[in-house]
């Protein structure tokens, strides 16, 4: 007779490890829970990983000149995560790198620009202030004839983010072979080639699989793409956060500063010129991008740049018309729920629904011996774009 597989029982069993997963994680932990986190590829390894890193504070929402309903879910999440940085938050990040303590929105001569700007500055009050003197390097140039504000929105380096709860909750993050699937009596199976197979008896179990939440029927969700580029090489001016507002409510472009594993200087490019992007192919989105820093910082010399491109899709709780969400989405099928931050900002007030909806499901803070999974393979942390191989650069 075949041996029974050994049996772990668990308060939560987290399924997918990208930014939405390891902050629950870490709040359940911080809060008694007996947690494990399943993950079947890398941390990170969808979107979490193709981030900004952005911390956005709702700035980016009120650019159609009103207060939404992203933008009052959001206006909390700098501090939130600020005090996380610092130490003095629940969840400790003071091992995550931050790139930079605040970014900038520049507006550029184009009157709907300015009105954007103007709009969005008169909304954010308290977290976005025109500057005259602090204009970043890059634009402090005789030519720029922009309108400059500083938004209290720091950007974090995505991948050290995960590496600090990767390290910090080490012994309850798992690697399993193939994607996991809850079965119909609610257990879950954690294999691995040379490990016991083991069965997970959770009381509750989060789907926070972003596009992976997908093989649940019941979790409708909706993707919608980007066309991301990347930008290296001499002629990158400096470092560079900022989002350039256009005639929309979008930002016509987004630009964060990264370094590859070789330490070369990356920019890496958002904002419309993804979102409309999707609609062209690599080769016509890179003579998109080039056209854009051309006309818009045409004092460095974009000809000696070499671009990458890559699509991504954004899974999110699905809405009416495929609109953006305005807030992180759950949606719960017994004591199985999905999950969708929405943004990465937004992680922390995803969790703490999360664990206020587990009380009411029966799940309550207890200790878990996970010494039986000691040996068990951990998941590393997801490659950055900028440093992907399979990625053409020209
Ligand atoms: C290009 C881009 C830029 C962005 N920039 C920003 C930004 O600057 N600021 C911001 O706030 N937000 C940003 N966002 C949004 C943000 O990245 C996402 O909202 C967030 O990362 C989603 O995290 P997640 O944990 O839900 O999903 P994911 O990061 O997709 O993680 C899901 C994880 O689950 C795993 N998984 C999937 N299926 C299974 C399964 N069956 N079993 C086990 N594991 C599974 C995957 O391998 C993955 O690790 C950006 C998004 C994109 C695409």
């Amino acid at each position: 007779m075949r041996p029974l597989n050994p049996i772990l029982n668990v308060d939560v069993a987290i399924i997918g490890g990208g930014i939405a997963g390891l902050w629950l994680l870490a709040r359940l932990r911080q809060h008694g829970y007996g947690v494990l986190l399943i993950e079947n590829d890398r941390l990170g390894a969808g979107q979490t990983l193709c981030a900004q890193g952005i911390i956005h504070g709702g700035a980016k929402y009120s650019l159609g000149g009103q207060i939404s309903a992203s933008t009052t879910a959001i206006a909390g999440m700098p501090e939130l995560w600020w005090r996380s940085l610092l130490g003095k938050g629940d969840i400790d990040l003071r091992a995550a790198r931050l790139l930079a303590d605040h970014q900038y929105l520049w507006a550029t001569r184009a009157p709907t620009s300015r009105l954007a700007a103007f709009f969005a500055s008169k909304l954010m009050r308290s977290r976005m202030e025109k500057v005259a003197d602090d204009v970043p390097a890059v634009l402090r140039h005789p030519e720029f004839r922009g309108v400059v504000y500083r938004l209290d929105e720091p950007i974090v380096d995505v991948a050290s983010v995960l590496a600090a709860f990767a390290e910090r909750y080490h012994e309850s993050i798992v690697l399993n072979q193939g994607p996991v699937t809850p079965k119909a009596d609610g257990t879950l199976t954690l294999r691995h080639a040379g490990q016991a197979t083991w069965v997970i008896r959770p009381t509750c179990t989060v789907f926070t699989a972003g596009a992976g939440n997908a093989a649940l029927p019941w979790a409708t969700l909706q993707l919608r793409p980007l066309h991301m580029v990347m930008a290296r090489g001499p002629a990158l001016p400096g470092l560079l956060y900022a989002h350039c507002l256009g005639a929309s409510d979008v930002p016509r472009l987004t630009v964060t500063s990264h370094y590859d594993a070789t330490g070369r200087l990356v920019w890496y490019l958002g904002g419309g010129l993804a979102e409309d992007g999707v609609q062209r192919d690599r080769r016509e989105q890179i003579h998109a991008a080039r056209r854009e820093l051309e006309t818009l910082i045409p004092w460095a010399n974009w000809s000696r740049a070499e671009f990458a491109t890559f699509t991504i899709q954004r899974a999110e709780a699905q809405q009416p018309r495929g609109n953006r969400p305005a807030e992180p989405g759950i949606a719960r099928d017994g004591r199985v729920l999905a999950a969708w931050p929405t943004k990465l900002a937004l992680a922390p007030l995803l969790a703490e629904r999360i664990e206020e909806m587990l009380r009411t499901l029966g799940a309550r803070p207890r200790p878990v011996d996970l010494r039986a999974l000691a040996d068990w393979p951990r998941p590393d942390i997801a490659v950055p774009p900028w440093d992907r191989e399979d990625l053409e650069w020209s």
